[in-house]
This record gives structure tokens, C-alpha cells and sequence, in this order.
């Protein structure tokens, strides 16, 4: 395959089909840098030079009643997480400013362990927290709280909410082999409800949970037609006492290189970011995500595991000639 003439194709409006998503994340070592070199043309047509940073607050841990196997917050699991109860509004709204005044992120998360909101009163500390961080800050306000009523979803935007996270995980055909506690249909129905609220979705997955090839380009499809706004790419950092960390198989940079490839290829006009797994999957080829076209990272700490430190990712943005987006001038 001419993957330079194919990122001409995908820049100029072209969709491609499955078969020759699955082509791009089939791709040999040997021939990953031609490929990543194709979709760093993609990401600076449709993305530019800039990247966004999304930082999150861990609002509530662990005591989570569903059994997704990766996850280290399942009460099913036997971890040792830490686990506490939703924080006050006055923490959350101090770990937004720690985000965007010494990380420079954009875009600042509440995320919460759990089904959905647990106790009555979480909702309006959640509302006081999104008017706090809308007042004193630029940041794009985003939450991460499981499946939440219409009713809650509009008091939230009320509030201040402009995005909400809520991944896929996986493709349709492999979801039962990590969840059986809810469908995947419920985690389709909470995208489209959040769509339908007017909000940006951020909606992604978790790779090396036993998925196939064809299941990472399904899952790639499914969010295209749901037309999600921002795809965070998520690699499995295995923790102790999860059923996913007994079967784990390291993945190789390149391949993870392939996939954040194949998806910009995909999802060309999408934010797509690697997050969770960075560090250990890619080592020492971080900075080729973006050249593999992602144009978002997560910077801080992810849910349960330390990140590299900010000053680092800023440092490694700016290694490779790329600048850190800023909400300058948004009001
Ligand atoms: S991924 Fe979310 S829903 Fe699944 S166990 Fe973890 S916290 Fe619960």
C-alpha cells in the first residue's frame, strides 16, 4: 500500500473501509515509519502543529459495583486501590487549577469511579465544582461519572459541563470478554445522550484486552459513526489482582505506533490522544505518538497509576518541534 498517496486520499475527504484500516494496523515493522511518517501528514492537515493536554482529578476511588476486568476500581477485583468517597467541590476545583497553571493543560476532567452518580448530593457538588472552575478558569470542563440521567446531565451544563468523557472500551464483538455487569449498548446510549445534550464527547478504549486486530479497527469504526469528538487511546497497564493483568502479553511500541496510526487514518478530523499506558508501552519512542498522529495526551497522573512528571511532557512536546495548545483569548 502507497501510504503517502493514501494520506493525500484521507486529506482530500476520503473515508476508508475497514478492510484497509485493517491493512494500516497489519503493517510490518519494517515498513511502521513509512506509515507513522503518512499520518504525521494527516495530523498537521487536520490538527496543525499544536497539542492539546487533558489533565484529570481521580474524584472518587475504587468500591466500583461492575467487573470490567482492567480495572483496578472493580470491587470484583482484589486490588489495592485506594478508595474514597466523592471529594469536596473546593479539592476538585484546586486540582483544576494545579492543571492549568503548572501543567498547561486544556482541558480539566472530574472523573469518578462507578456506574453512574451514587449518592444525591454528589450532583450538586459536582455543579458547585463546574461553576467554580468555569469562573476563575479557561479550561474546557469535562466529566467522567459512568451513565447519568438526562435530568443530571443538563444540570451539569447548567453548571459549566462542555464535554463528557465515556469510553467504548472495546469493540461490540469483545465486550463481553472484559464486562459483564453492563451491555454494550448502555455505553453507546451514554454517548449518544451526552451528544444529544450538546456536549463534545471524548469517548476511546482500552487496547491489549485480548482484542484482535479487526476488533481495534471495529471499535475505530463504531466511534466514526457515532461521531464522537476526541478518541482517547488507552493501552492496558496491567494491575495486580485484575483478571486482565493474568493473560497480559507486552505490546510493542510499533505496534502501538500502528494503532494511534490506523485511527488517525480513520478518524482524520478527530482529536486522538494516547493516554493511559504511555510510559510503559512506549518508553523512549513517546514522542513519536504524534508523529503516529495523535494530537492530545493526558498529562499528570492517570486514574490509579503516577505519570511522568508535567515538566517532562512539556519538554518532550516542545523536543520535536510541537507547540502546547493554550485556551488564550477563550473566554
Ligand atoms: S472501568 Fe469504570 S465501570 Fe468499569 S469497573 Fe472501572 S470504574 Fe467501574
Amino acid at each position: 500500500m502507497n501510504f503517502s498517496r493514501l494520506s493525500t486520499s484521507v486529506i482530500k475527504g476520503k473515508h476508508l473501509t475497514s478492510e484497509e484500516a485493517l491493512e494500516l494496523i497489519k503493517t510490518s515493522d519494517d515498513d511502521t515509519f513509512e506509515l507513522i511518517a503518512a499520518a504525521n501528514k494527516v495530523r498537521r492537515a487536520k490538527k496543525g502543529n499544536q497539542i492539546k493536554l487533558c489533565a484529570i482529578v481521580n474524584a472518587r476511588s475504587g468500591k466500583c459495583s461492575e467487573n470490567c476486568s482492567f480495572c483496578a476500581q472493580s470491587a470484583h477485583h482484589n486490588t489495592s486501590v485506594d478508595i474514597y468517597p466523592l471529594m469536596q467541590s473546593e479539592q476538585i476545583v484546586e486540582a483544576a487549577r494545579q492543571a492549568e497553571k503548572e501543567m498547561n493543560a486544556t482541558c480539566f476532567s472530574i472523573v469518578t469511579s462507578g456506574k453512574g452518580i451514587i449518592r444525591d448530593g454528589d450532583i450538586y457538588t459536582l455543579q458547585a465544582a463546574l461553576k467554580s472552575i468555569a469562573g476563575e478558569s479557561r479550561l474546557n470542563r469535562c466529566v467522567s461519572l459512568g451513565m447519568v440521567s438526562k435530568e443530571h446531565l443538563n444540570i451539569l451544563k447548567e453548571a459549566g459541563l462542555s464535554n463528557f468523557h465515556h469510553n467504548l472500551e472495546t469493540s461490540r464483538s469483545h465486550f463481553e470478554k472484559i464486562c459483564t455487569t453492563h451491555s454494550y449498548d448502555d455505553r453507546i446510549k451514554a454517548v449518544k445522550m451526552a451528544k444529544e445534550a450538546g456536549l463534545k464527547v471524548c469517548s476511546g478504549g482500552i487496547f491489549n484486552v485480548g482484542e484482535s486486530l479487526e476488533q481495534r479497527i471495529e471499535l475505530a469504526m463504531t466511534l466514526k459513526e457515532l461521531d464522537v469528538d476526541q478518541v482517547p487511546i488507552n493501552i492496558l497497564h496491567p494491575v495486580a489482582g485484575t483478571p486482565a493483568a493474568k493473560d497480559h502479553h507486552a505490546i510493542s511500541p510499533f505496534e502501538v505506533l500502528r494503532l494511534i496510526a490506523a485511527y488517525r487514518f480513520v478518524l482524520p478530523d478527530k482529536d486522538i490522544g494516547l493516554f493511559g499506558g504511555r510510559e510503559s508501552s512506549l518508553g523512549q519512542l513517546q514522542p513519536l505518538m504524534f508523529i503516529a498522529g495523535a494530537n492530545v495526551t493526558l498529562i499528570g497522573n492517570y486514574l490509579t497509576v503516577k505519570g511522568q512528571s508535567a515538566q517532562k511532557d512539556l519538554e518532550m512536546i516542545q523536543s520535536i518541534g510541537l507547540d502546547v495548545q493554550t485556551n488564550a483569548g477563550q473566554t
